[in-house]
């Protein structure tokens, strides 16, 4: 089954019972037993939920993997793979990973001795170099976020295998349509599928792949243990959300590229990061292990009054945190999603405060070249 087909026709579709063509919603927390200790595969909704185990299926067939699972977040996706550590276990992170993640290291699972140090992965010699005795884990986000820095996947594979490390990507910029890591050697990948997956800013929800049986019985211990499941109209709409992925991402992508084109002649613009431009750092890379660029640009326009003016002006980029939705937002990182970051570290960054992050959307590309026009002036 090639992508598009997939998301459509992968995992359980539809409803054996009565022929529904969508998955009901099982609004349902516990299920009768036929006689004690004989269910019907499923007993109670924390350990298995029918609507869930039908998002986790085609999740699942989307990137390649062996068993999906689905959480209430992307967060407690991330902090559901954490637990398969043990405290004074070392993790490598790309330096830039998002800030939650990094928050959920520096400020959360700290203090219960899981190390961690930052690494720019997107040189791979750095990476072998902060290998730790106690390392168990590579961590890697590719694109980033808003620089869009990109990392080899499969180099990144061939050092985990090489250190017996798990291999964790996060795959939310690049999405499962563009971009499937499990492919490129890695053991774990994730989503916040608050973002594209769901793609309609209407849903918080993390996924998680994994590429063998054994990755998959503890991952369900931990979910099952834990319990920051997804619920099942969460899940129903974020299946309803990857009927038209592949749509959004194409519309997305045709988009972006004239908007990069727009930015890059535009006189008040002074750099714009984007991977599908040629001499971006990893273009090359990116090309290789996805299928797409994706939907995130950011570009320089020289200070934060004038990227706060440019804010203030558009009407179609609605200023928001957030990304991956079908209607397009604008955020300054050095304000928003950034702030927490010291200046001085943004600047090693380069995160500018006159740094701009759009999330393209799908609206008409000529209204939001328009739009992003009426603001530069
Ligand atoms: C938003 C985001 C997260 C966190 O996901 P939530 O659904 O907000 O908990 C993790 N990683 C990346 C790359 C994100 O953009």
């Amino acid at each position: 089954m090639r992508a598009k087909t997939k998301m459509i026709h992968g995992g359980i579709t539809g409803d054996e019972a009565t022929g529904a063509v969508s998955v009901p919603i099982y609004q349902v927390s516990t299920y009768k037993q036929d006689s004690v200790g004989n269910d019907r595969g499923y007993e109670y909704s924390r350990t298995g939920n029918p609507t869930r185990h039908a998002l986790e299926t085609v999740i699942a067939d989307l990137e390649n993997g062996e068993a999906g699972f689905a959480f209430g977040s992307g967060m407690a996706a991330i902090t559901s793979v954490m637990m398969l550590l043990n405290s004074n276990d070392h993790v490598l992170m790309t330096d830039d990973v998002y800030g939650g993640s990094y928050r959920l290291m520096t400020k959360v699972l700290s203090r219960f001795n899981l190390e961690h140090s930052f690494v720019d992965t997107s040189y791979p010699k750095k990476v072998e170099a902060a290998i730790q005795e106690n390392t168990k884990a590579l961590f890697i986000e590719t694109p980033t976020n808003p620089l869009l820095k990109i990392t080899d996947i499969k180099k990144m594979a061939e050092i985990a295998k090489k250190h017996d490390l798990l291999l964790i990507v996060d795959n939310t910029f690049a999405t499962p349509y563009w971009q499937q890591p499990i492919d490129h050697g890695a053991d774990i990948v994730l989503h916040s599928a608050t973002k594209y997956i769901g793609g309609h800013s209407d849903v918080v929800s993390g996924l998680v792949v994994v590429n063998s049986k054994d990755l998959a019985e503890k991952v369900h211990f931990v979910q099952n243990s834990v319990g920051a499941v997804l619920g099942p109209q969460d899940s129903w709409l974020l299946m309803r959300g990857i009927k038209t992925l592949a749509l959004r991402m194409e519309a997305i992508e045709a988009n972006s590229k004239k908007i990069v084109e727009f930015l890059q002649n535009h006189e008040q613009v002074s750099s714009v990061y984007y991977p599908g431009i040629k001499n971006h750092r990893g273009h090359e890379i990116a090309g290789n292990q996805a299928a797409g660029f994706g939907g995130m640009i950011s570009f320089d326009v020289g200070s934060g009054e004038k990227a706060a003016q440019v804010l203030d002006r558009v009407k179609y980029f609605t200023l928001a945190e957030s990304l991956g939705a079908v209607e397009s937002l604008i955020s300054v990182p050095a304000k928003m999603t950034h702030a927490s970051i010291p200046h001085g570290r943004r600047q090693e960054l380069g995160i500018t405060d006159g740094l701009i992050r759009v999330s393209v959307g799908i609206e008409d590309v000529e209204d939001l070249i328009g739009d992003l026009n009426e603001g530069l002036k």
